[in-house]
């Protein structure tokens, strides 16, 4: 299967902070992949620089067959490539459908296609339907998650990044999300590329697991690898302990 996306050596940070270092990977299309790695790994901090909401201080980052280099977040974003952030980029003071609205409007200028997208969106989750002129403020954190991931699916993106999208959601919701990640996947062709803390639902829904610590890519292969989650552990307890000395040490 082609890739859709494509990190050489890419390096990136906050002012003189370096947080990524040279990190290489591809995603192929119509694959999920998972971004794994211990608090502060930089996991999130690659999404932000893959969506261009953080600067490339090196390295290249090709999107369906193109260099993304010195794109900002919106052309990105008009390319086919979705992120929802970890805190809930909603409108908390607009409805549910206004915030969809917010999406599907810079993607058609046509009421009824539209009104196509947002019928999607409320299929996809039947609460946010029945909740459509509420307002967003007012849902509950699993609801509000499902919104932050509809207003990226609204633009119909082809690679679409969720950063945590379990995080604090009650078991049942943890449920309708995973199989809403599977569906994208194999009824809608979409590539998938994940940041998610919890290991087991990362693992059960991955085909792909990168894996990152202090800012590097240490390791990179299939989710059913034998050993993967032996590997992703010894990476995370690797990095408790290291906490750890250093906070008897300090
Ligand atoms: P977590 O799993 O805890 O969300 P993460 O792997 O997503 O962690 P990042 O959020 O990318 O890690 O953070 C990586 C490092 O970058 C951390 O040391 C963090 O303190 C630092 N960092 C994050 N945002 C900024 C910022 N705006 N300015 C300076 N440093 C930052």
């Amino acid at each position: 299967m082609a890739d859709l996306l494509e990190l050489q050596s890419v390096s990136s940070g906050y002012g003189d902070l370096t947080i990524v270092r040279d990190v290489s990977f591809s995603v192929a299309e119509s694959s999920v992949t998972v971004l794994l790695g211990p608090n502060g790994a930089g996991k999130t901090t690659l999404l932000r620089t893959i969506a261009g909401l953080n600067p490339l201080r090196h390295g290249s980052i090709a999107f369906a067959g193109r260099d993304l280099g010195g794109l900002r977040p919106h052309r990105r974003q008009a390319l086919g490539l979705g992120f929802t952030q970890e805190n809930k980029r909603i409108f908390k003071k607009l409805t549910v459908e206004q915030n969809l609205l917010f999406g599907a409007v810079r993607l058609s200028s046509r009421k009824r296609e539209r009104q196509e997208l947002l019928a999607e969106a409320y299929a996809r989750f039947p609460i946010l339907g029945d909740k459509r002129k509420q307002t967003a403020g007012y849902l509950s954190g699993g609801q509000q998650q499902m919104l932050a991931i509809s207003m990226a699916l609204v633009a119909q993106p082809s690679l679409v990044m969720l950063d945590e999208p379990f995080s604090g959601l009650a078991p049942s919701i943890v449920n309708d999300v995973m199989e809403t990640v599977r569906r994208l996947r194999s009824e809608e062709g979409r590539t998938l590329l994940i940041v998610e803390q919890a290991v087991d639902l990362a693992l059960a829904l991955a085909d792909s697991v990168l894996l990152l610590d202090v800012g590097r890519l240490v390791h990179q292969g299939p989710a059913d690898e034998p050993g993967i989650r032996s590997i992703v552990e010894s990476t995370y307890f690797g990095a408790h302990a290291a906490n750890a000395r250093r906070s008897t040490a300090s």
